[in-house]
């Protein structure tokens, strides 16, 4: 019998669903987890399904071999391996996002780095790495990371950045919290399409790493803000 989780964290897990389906970072694929709150050896996901019908009797535990366990032997997401090897490899992580959200992908496959242009995306640092998965997988791979070595390899092109992106296949975003990881992947797929946008009209004046690491300050100290209006929206049309 697994140990429950905080019933509040799950109901947040849940909303988060509703929220980025709604917000078009997710559409029928995708997932967001996030830490047990009581055992950091295991973390919160929905089972295999469209996030925007997940619902708290959906929430499933997995643990850091990408193990599920459920009482009603109910399986989970096959890329489940992105988010076990990133909470093994980063105990200060506490939600992961990973998306095929659009306007990112481009940054992924063209010598065009993702960058913080604007005050609302100074967690991305000073540049997003880029999973290439051919180095780990070969030529013929599927793209997705189906097992440990890949997700190892995709935490360790991670390392301590919020975001990395997956070359040809979408982006994982890292968080401290649901509602912080939510507020970044928002802002992870808003900048990337801003980006685009300006730079077919000139050189991009970034913000310096000084301004990135001020303004995610800044932003952390806001969260709620976002959070419960993404939230009144998505129950509003869920
Ligand atoms: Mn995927």
């Amino acid at each position: 019998m697994p140990q429950p989780a905080n019933p509040v964290l799950i109901d947040d897990l849940v909303i988060a669903n509703h929220i980025l389906v709604n917000q078009g970072v997710l559409d029928g694929f995708g997932h967001i987890s996030t830490r047990h709150d009581k055992d950091p050896g295991r973390f919160l996901i929905a089972r295999s399904m469209a996030p925007g019908l997940v619902t708290a009797d959906d929430v499933v535990q997995v643990d850091l071999d990408g193990k599920v366990h459920d009482d009603r032997g109910r399986h989970t997401y096959v890329e489940r391996f992105i988010h076990s090897e990133i909470y093994r490899a980063r105990p200060d992580v506490q939600a992961v996002i990973h998306s095929h959200s659009p306007a990112v992908i481009p940054f992924g496959i063209t010598g065009a780095r993702l960058r913080p242009i604007c005050h609302m995306s100074g967690f991305l640092g000073a540049q997003t790495p880029v999973f290439e998965i051919r180095h780990s997988a070969g030529e013929s791979s599927d793209l997705l990371i189906r097992n440990q070595d890949l997700g190892k390899a995709l935490a360790d092109c991670l390392g301590q950045a919020a975001v990395a992106l997956l070359r040809g296949h979408g982006n994982v975003v890292t968080g401290i919290s649901i509602q912080q990881v939510v507020f970044r992947a928002i802002y992870t797929e808003s900048n990337a399409r801003l980006q685009s946008e300006a730079m077919r009209m000139g050189e991009i004046n970034f913000l310096t790493p000084g301004e990135a690491e001020a303004t995610a300050d800044m932003n952390d100290q806001h969260l709620d803000r976002p959070w419960q209006v993404w939230k009144k929206q998505a129950l509003q049309r869920s």
